[in-house]
């Protein structure tokens, strides 16, 4: 049986057995060399692009203001599955019943894999319908400043940590796995003939969009409010207008690089008015 049949004109390159709970899967990698290689560079406007702040209360929020919660189905499976681990661990190890539930739990781990996946793409699909160009933050660099000390693997995805569990932000993180979904986003980007830019997280949580004061917030500080000139909106929104910001400055400017390089860039220097 496919998962999807192999397009017309393709060349099957290379095949990859994959085991799985309910069976085996080939992978191909299929080539069609009368497709040219592109490498597309759409220059980022404030009108063509949006930054994005991928979070914890809110999955992501947009500049353009979307706030995109995490779907109610993961917590559901999620319930089921640690229910289930509960009555596995009153069976005896390698019983009959012992198996029968340990098999169901792997299958419920791969639907919810599946799910995730799924809902994924739909939201970088999503994201992508009104724009051409997104920015977002470099996880790899945000190697989490400030996410309570996150722990990342080797892929990106979320490790657990102690203080995350001692919160209650465990399974928030793990819903997330941003790793992957900016996998994800980067290959439906490719798809579109669109971009994606990384930009360094630091600071796009402390400082203003609008005019890159500083504005010192704890995590559980929810808002954002600038004394200097008077910018009230969500924290995580400030951060995705902050985010797209930076992103357009450093394509502009070589100087340009993060929230630091801005800052001094247009606050220390008094001839240089902001865009
Ligand atoms: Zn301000």
């Amino acid at each position: 049986m496919y998962n999807r049949r192999i397009p017309k004109g393709f060349k099957v390159k290379t095949g990859t057995v994959i085991r799985e709970v309910d069976g085996l899967y080939i992978s191909f990698t299929i080539e069609d060399k009368t497709v040219p290689v592109e490498v597309v560079e759409i220059q980022p406007t404030e009108q063509n692009s949006k930054g994005i702040d991928l979070g914890l209360i809110y999955y992501a929020v947009t500049s353009d203001g979307e706030f995109i919660e995490v779907p109610k189905f993961f917590r559901l499976s999620e319930h089921r599955l640690s229910k289930l681990q509960m009555r596995l661990a009153k069976k005896s190890k390698h019983s009959k019943p012992w198996k029968i539930l340990k098999r169901k739990i792997a299958k419920l781990h791969q639907l919810i894999a599946r799910q995730r996946l799924d809902w994924q793409f739909k939201l970088a699909y999503h994201l992508f319908s009104d724009c051409q160009v997104i920015f977002l933050e470099d996880l790899q660099i945000a190697n989490l400043v400030r996410r309570c000390k996150a722990k990342l693997g080797d892929n990106g995805q979320f490790l657990p940590n102690g203080q995350s569990a001692k919160s209650g932000l465990n399974k928030s993180l793990q819903d997330a796995a941003f790793g992957q979904f900016v996998q994800v986003w980067e290959y439906v980007a490719w798809k579109l003939g669109k971009r994606i830019i990384k930009v360094d997280p630091k600071g796009t949580s402390q400082h203003c969009w609008e005019c890159l004061n500083k504005v010192s917030k704890s995590l559980s500080e929810r808002w954002h409010s600038c004394s200097k000139c008077g910018q009230e909106l969500d924290r995580d929104y400030n951060s995705a207008l902050l985010i797209q910001k930076i992103g357009l400055l450093s394509t502009q400017e070589e100087d340009i690089t993060s929230v630091k390089t801005a800052v001094s860039f247009y606050l220390t220097e008094e001839s240089r008015a902001l865009p």
